[in-house]
């Protein structure tokens, strides 16, 4: 009888406990729920799209990056080549466009370095991502050469803390497309070397390429890239850790990689054709002898900080500036 006193007792007890538990506010819970994630013991039943929005979770400040989005070109500068049909301006512009509203669907703050067709300086572009201390900077361009063939997606990146932003971005773009993988490089364009914050480059494909011009023409297959990329922004830290991610970058040279040691890498057939101005003055320059000063010439063009495909020994040389 003592027992079942004691049971009884028991059993009401956990009654008047059970429904103020039920009665937590729902916000707060989950919020609980998610910082429990993050701790090594993960609890059961997690609601899964908080943790794939958060992208591997690991820290709540997560949600105050800031990503400065930066669509190529822009204006007068259409980018591409002579006789390119498909403006990359409008390209750049409409895949960053659609990256900026899934990002800040999912939490982010975004800066866009443009958000129209009008031409920005390369310095301003980079004055904007450093503006920001807490921040990515991410520049959304498509590829062009005379040479019809060529085709695939290419990320680059300068600083050794930009390499896992663009491991990871690039393990998306082109993990999810089905053009070929030219792999990461370490590229110094004015961007890229620039700005202070972890910054990358994606070539999302050749527009002189008749089947990556027909994708890229194709809003639903803008979308897809602009989700791949934010795929690679979200699991950016998860990615770096992968040793998968590594290969890919080192895919297109040596074994393995580290960050001081990757050398940078020649820009092949890339859009140096395209400002007839300042392909006439780069022309006259790099048609003198004077090797060293040709490194510091103005490039008022992403893709002008790339070199005359034909000259090889002052590719490398520019590379090293
Ligand atoms: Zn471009």
């Amino acid at each position: 009888m003592r027992n079942f006193s004691f049971i009884l007792i028991l059993f009401l007890a956990g009654l008047s406990i059970a429904p103020s538990v039920r009665a937590l506010p729902a916000p707060s819970s989950l919020s609980e729920r998610e910082h429990r994630v993050n701790g090594p013991a993960a609890p059961r039943a997690t609601p899964k799209p908080v943790m794939q929005r958060r992208g591997g979770g690991s820290q709540a400040p997560r949600q105050s990056i800031t990503v400065v989005i930066d669509p190529g070109h822009g204006g007068y500068d259409r980018g591409g080549i002579a006789g390119q049909r498909v403006a990359e301006s409008v390209m750049n512009l409409d895949v960053a466009q659609r990256l900026k509203a899934i990002l800040q669907a999912s939490g982010y703050r975004v800066v866009m370095t443009r958000d129209s067709d009008v031409f920005i300086p390369l310095g301003t572009r980079v004055a904007i991502g450093n503006s920001y201390r807490d921040a990515i900077f991410v520049c959304i361009h498509f590829n062009a050469t005379p040479r019809r063939s060529a085709s695939g997606i290419e990320t680059y990146f300068y600083s050794s803390q930009s390499l896992g932003l663009a491991s990871a971005i690039h393990y998306y773009v082109a993990g999810g497309a089905p053009s070929a993988n030219r792999g990461v490089r370490r590229r110094g364009f004015y961007v890229l070397r620039n700005t202070r914050i972890p910054s990358v480059l994606v070539e999302c494909g050749f527009l002189t390429n008749p089947n990556e011009a027909q994708y890229a023409q194709n809003s639903s297959y803008r979308q897809k890239l602009a989700l791949e990329i934010a795929h690679g922004i979200q699991n950016r830290e998860s990615v770096a850790r992968m040793a998968g991610a590594t290969r890919i970058v080192s895919s297109s040279n040596s074994s393995t990689l580290e960050p001081e040691t990757v050398p940078l890498q020649p820009f092949i057939d890339q859009t140096h054709y395209r400002d007839p101005d300042l392909s006439r003055g780069r022309h006259r320059r790099s048609s003198k002898s004077s090797k060293s000063t040709s490194s510091k010439r103005h490039k008022t063009s992403s893709e002008t900080a790339s070199t005359k495909s034909s000259t090889k020994k002052k590719r490398t040389k520019q590379a090293e500036d």
